[in-house]
C-alpha cells in the first residue's frame, strides 16, 4: 500500500465540515491499530509558514526510527534527497484545507511497554484573511482537542493574538478541570519560526523556554482575560514548551524550483530539526492522548471526532459546556462500543457462525455470563459526565446487547437440524441411515 496523507476534514460551505468517516475508520479500527493508545502529533497555525514542511521531516523521522529501526542517528536523510509527504508549496495560496492525517500509522511502544500507534495530524492554514473565525475555531478546536502533542506554529514571535487564538480552550479547560481527572491536554509546544533575536534567547528549546517564560508572565496592570489566559495556558496542559527554529535559508523560503534538498537548507536549521524531532517523536518522548486520565485507543478517536465535528457544525460557536458534553458522550460511547465488542467476541467462541448447535437453555446461560462481563467492563471504566449520563449509556448498551442475542439466538436455532427437518419420520429415517 502507498503512504500518503488523506483528508479525514473537509470544508463542505456553509462554514462546516465534513468529517471523512469511511477513511477515518479504515485507518482506525484496523485489527493491529483500534486497541492501541495513541499519540496524536498535530501541527497548527497560519497558512505558508512551513507546517507542512516540517511534518515531512517528522515523516522521515518515523520512517527511520519505526520502520527501518535504524539507531545510526541519520534519520535527515542524504543531500540531494527531495522532500516527500504532506504536500508543502511555494506560493502565496492556502495549500491545505481542512484536516489531513498521515494514512500509515507508525507503531511504536511506551517506555511502560503500552503500545502506541503515532499519528500525524496536518490542518488547514488557519487564521488566514479567507477563512471566518468559525472556520479557524473548528479546525483549530479538533487539533487541540483530539492531539496529545499540539505544535502551534507561529511566525517569528510569540504575539498576544496568537495566545489569545487559545482561548477558547482555556475556557473549556477551566470547565473541564472541575469535571475531569487530571489536566484537559497534554503537551503544547509553540514552535517560533524564522527567530531571529538568537543573541537574545538562543535557537532551540533553552531559548525557547526563557521567551515563554517572559511571554507567560503575569505582570500587573495586565487585562484581567489577559491574566486570565495566562494563567489557564499553564494549568490546562501537562506540558507546555516552546523551540525556536532559525530561518530555513532564502532557497526554502523564496525559491521556486526548491524540491527540498538538504544542501539548499541553512546547516543551522537543519541542526534545530535534529533537536526538535526526536524530542517530540524519540520512542521516550512520545506523549500518549488520554482524557479523564483515561487511555484514549484508536478506535475511540472517532467517536471523538464525530462528537466535535458535530457539535462544531451547529451553528454558533459551541459554548465551553458543550464541548465538555460531547466529549464526555464521547468518553461514554467508547466504553459502550467496548463492552459491546467483548460481548461479540465471546459470544462468537460460543456460538459463531463455525460452532454447532447449542441446547436454548445452555444458550441462555452462557449469554448470561457473557452479558455481565460485557457490562463489568463498561461499569469499570472511569467516565466522564456523571452517573446520569452513564446510566442512559448503560441501559443502551443493554438493549444492544439484547438485540444481539436476540439474533444470535435465532441463528442458533438455525442451526437445529431436528427442527429443520421437521416431522418425526424424517428424523427417524436419518437415525436409521
Ligand atoms: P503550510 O501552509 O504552513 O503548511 O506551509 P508549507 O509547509 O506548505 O510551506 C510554505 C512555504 O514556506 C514553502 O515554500 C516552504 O519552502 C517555506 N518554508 C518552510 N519552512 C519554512 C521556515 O521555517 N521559514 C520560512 N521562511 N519558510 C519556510
Ligand atoms: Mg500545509
Amino acid at each position: 500500500m502507498s503512504n500518503n496523507s488523506v483528508q479525514i476534514v473537509a470544508p463542505s460551505g456553509e462554514h462546516t465540515f465534513i468529517l471523512n468517516e469511511e477513511v477515518l475508520k479504515n485507518l482506525l479500527t484496523r485489527d493491529d491499530v483500534k486497541d492501541c493508545g495513541v499519540v496524536l502529533v498535530s501541527v497548527a497555525g497560519a497558512y505558508r509558514k512551513g507546517k507542512s514542511f516540517l511534518l515531512d521531516f517528522f515523516l522521515r523521522y518515523l520512517d527511520y526510527t519505526y520502520n527501518q529501526g535504524n539507531g545510526d542517528g541519520k534519520w535527515l536523510g542524504v543531500a540531494e534527497q527531495s522532500l516527500e509527504g504532506f504536500s508543502w508549496e511555494g506560493g502565496s495560496d492556502r495549500h491545505t484545507t481542512g484536516i489531513h492525517l498521515w494514512s500509515q500509522p507508525f507503531k511504536a511502544t511506551l517506555e511502560n511497554g503500552e503500545k502506541v500507534v503515532i499519528l500525524l495530524m496536518d490542518t488547514q492554514g488557519t487564521f488566514d484573511s479567507e477563512s471566518t473565525v468559525k472556520d479557524n475555531a473548528t479546525v483549530f478546536a479538533l487539533s487541540t482537542m483530539l492531539s496529545s502533542v499540539l505544535i502551534y506554529n507561529l511566525s517569528q514571535n510569540i504575539e498576544e493574538d496568537d495566545l489569545q487564538h487559545l482561548e477558547l480552550f482555556m475556557d473549556y479547560g477551566c470547565v473541564a478541570m472541575d469535571k475531569i481527572e487530571g489536566k484537559p491536554f497534554q503537551k503544547l509546544l509553540f514552535l517560533v519560526r524564522d527567530w531571529s533575536y538568537p543573541y537574545d534567547h538562543k535557537y532551540g528549546i533553552q531559548g525557547g523556554k526563557e521567551l515563554l517564560e517572559k511571554r507567560l508572565q503575569i505582570k500587573d496592570g495586565q487585562h484581567e482575560e489577559l491574566q486570565k489566559l495566562r494563567k489557564y495556558i499553564r494549568r490546562c496542559f501537562e506540558e507546555c514548551t516552546c523551540f525556536l527554529m532559525p530561518h530555513p535559508g532564502l532557497k526554502v523560503a523564496t525559491d521556486p524550483k526548491f524540491k527540498g534538498k538538504l544542501s539548499d537548507i541553512q546547516p543551522e536549521f537543519l541542526e534545530s530539526l535534529e533537536e526538535l524531532v526526536p524530542m517530540v517523536l524519540a520512542p521516550e518522548n512520545l506523549v500518549a492522548k488520554t482524557i479523564n486520565e483515561q487511555k484514549v485507543k484508536a478506535r475511540d478517536l472517532l467517536n471523538y471526532f464525530t462528537s466535535y465535528i458535530e457539535i462544531f457544525n451547529s451553528e454558533k460557536l459551541p459554548e465551553p459546556t458543550t464541548i465538555l458534553q460531547a466529549t464526555a458522550e464521547a468518553n461514554n460511547r467508547s466504553a459502550m462500543s467496548e463492552a459491546s465488542d467483548i460481548y461479540k467476541t465471546l459470544m462468537e467462541e460460543i456460538c459463531g457462525g463455525s460452532k454447532p448447535y447449542i441446547q436454548p437453555d445452555m444458550l441462555d446461560k452462557e449469554n448470561w455470563k457473557v452479558m455481565n462481563k460485557a457490562l463489568h467492563s463498561f461499569d469499570s471504566k472511569k467516565k466522564m459526565g456523571g452517573i446520569e449520563m452513564s446510566a442512559t449509556f448503560r441501559s443502551e448498551l443493554v438493549k444492544e446487547l439484547e438485540e444481539m442475542y436476540t439474533q444470535l439466538a435465532a441463528h442458533n436455532e438455525g442451526k437445529n437440524v431436528y427442527r429443520i427437518l421437521g416431522t418425526p419420520i424424517v428424523f427417524l429415517t436419518i437415525m436409521i441411515l
